[in-house]
């Protein structure tokens, strides 16, 4: 264990409002992909059917490109309310069991 994830098993969890704020970000999150897939599905079948029109093409790969930097920029604009690391998430959008830095608990919302 680092020096980090020591002193994350010794301090205090995360209080109710840090971590409100990670599940408000990781709903955020999830529908972002959401609508990104849509979206990035719907560019490839246009980019299919329409393959010889060059200024849709192009502008599919633009949107494309806008997309995914959208989500980088989502991904960037959170990070752990106790190390301030960034977030590693599994697939892309879900917050893991612990911060992979610090060790601290992201617990799960209340269903
Ligand atoms: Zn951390």
């Amino acid at each position: 264990m680092s020096r980090l994830q020591v002193q994350a098993a010794m301090g205090e969890p995360l209080q109710r409002a840090e971590l409100e704020r990670l599940w408000a970000w990781e709903r955020v999150m999830v529908r972002y992909y959401a609508i990104a897939t849509v979206l990035l599905f719907g560019a490839c079948v246009l980019g299919v059917v329409y393959s010889d029109v060059p200024w849709l093409r192009r502008s599919l790969l633009g949107g494309t490109l806008v997309v995914v930097a959208v989500a980088a920029i989502l991904h960037e604009r959170e990070r752990c309310p106790r190390c301030r690391g960034r977030l590693r998430l599994r697939a892309g959008f879900i917050l893991r069991d612990r911060c992979t830095r610090c060790g601290i608990a992201f617990e799960r919302p209340p269903e």
